[in-house]
């Protein structure tokens, strides 16, 4: 009898490991197609000052428009681009398309409050070439390398610290912002940090959530704001979801966050809109 039902629960995990796979195949096959097609579009989640309380810049986050199951999220296809060698093109269009809505919203906004549009970068991509691949985007667009800003984890630095380091120095040296996301939860060494030309530390969102009732939290995040601020870097809390984490952040001094307590990630017409509304109550408050 036990023997019988072990049976039947082992048929069960096999039925269903083998639909994964087929359905893994399946997507894998549609994202081949998706980047030829170009079905990806990006939206963008705001990034605000919290000294200035001020719209500062966006984070491009991508999504998949699939023709039958609707808008993925990048959880579920971007390590599967890094693994069948798509991710290289679609990495490559999600620069350019930022680039594209930057220099779009540099035009609308009043001068000397343009936004910032970063970008975030898989392991794959953080090679030479995309020294060279940024720089014509910029001449492409006519943009200062100041707008764009560049999103890496710990995890791709530290796979190769050496020639990380000499390819953030030559991305440094064009002027690009550089960021590292995610931060706190890699392998990193932290004595590594100096010697690299960062810019900003992201907080990781599971750093921040409950950050007004976790002592842990609360403790991680004055911790990463001491080294950011001794190092000379700015902070970007991540994925803040309520007034009370909003609040505790500010008496932190972090400098800036993201989150659905002030915006989701938006659809590029909605962040438009919001550089409209800025630019005009910029110019009813001077
Ligand atoms: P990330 O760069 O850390 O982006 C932040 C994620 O947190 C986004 O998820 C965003 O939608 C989500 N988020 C923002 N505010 C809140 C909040 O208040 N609460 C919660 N619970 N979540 C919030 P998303 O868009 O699903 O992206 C997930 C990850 O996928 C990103 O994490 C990034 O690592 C990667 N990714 C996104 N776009 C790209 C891309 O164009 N290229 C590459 N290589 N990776 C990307
Ligand atoms: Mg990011
Ligand atoms: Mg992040
Ligand atoms: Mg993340």
């Amino acid at each position: 009898h036990a023997k019988a039902r072990g049976k039947a629960r082992f048929e069960i995990f096999d039925a269903s490991m083998h639909d994964h796979t087929l359905e893994q195949l399946q997507l894998e096959n549609d994202l081949r197609r998706a980047v030829e097609r170009q079905e990806f579009c990006l939206f963008y989640q705001p990034v605000i000052d919290l000294a200035r309380d001020r719209l500062v810049g966006f984070e491009a986050l991508i999504r998949w428009a699939h023709p039958t199951r609707g808008l993925i999220l990048p959880a579920r296809f971007i390590p599967m681009a890094e693994d069948t060698a798509l991710l290289p093109p679609i990495g490559r269009w999600v620069l350019r398309e930022a680039c594209r809505s930057l220099a779009k919203w540099r035009k609308i906004s009043a001068p000397g409050s343009a936004p910032t549009v970063s970008v975030n970068l898989a392991s794959c991509e953080f090679t030479p070439g995309l020294v060279e691949y940024i720089r014509e985007l910029l001449a492409e667009f006519q943009l200062p390398a100041a707008g764009l800003r560049l999103e890496i984890t710990e995890r791709t630095i530290m796979g190769n610290p050496e020639s990380a380091a000499a390819l953030l120095d030559e991305l440094k040296s064009l002027g690009l912002g550089l960021q590292i996301d995610d931060f706190g939860t890699g392998y990193s060494s932290l004595g590594y940090l100096p010697q690299f030309p960062i810019d900003t530390l992201k907080i990781d969102r599971s750093f921040v959530a409950g950050i007004d009732g976790n002592r842990e939290n609360y403790e991680i995040v004055r911790t990463i704001i001491a080294l950011a601020t001794n190092l000379k870097m700015s902070v970007v809390g991540e994925g803040v979801e309520t007034q009370a984490e909003l609040d505790t952040l500010r008496e932190l001094a972090c400098g800036q966050v993201q989150g659905n307590v002030f915006y989701p990630p938006l659809e590029a017409q909605a962040a438009e809109a919001l550089l409209f509304e800025h630019r005009d109550a910029l110019a009813r408050s001077s």
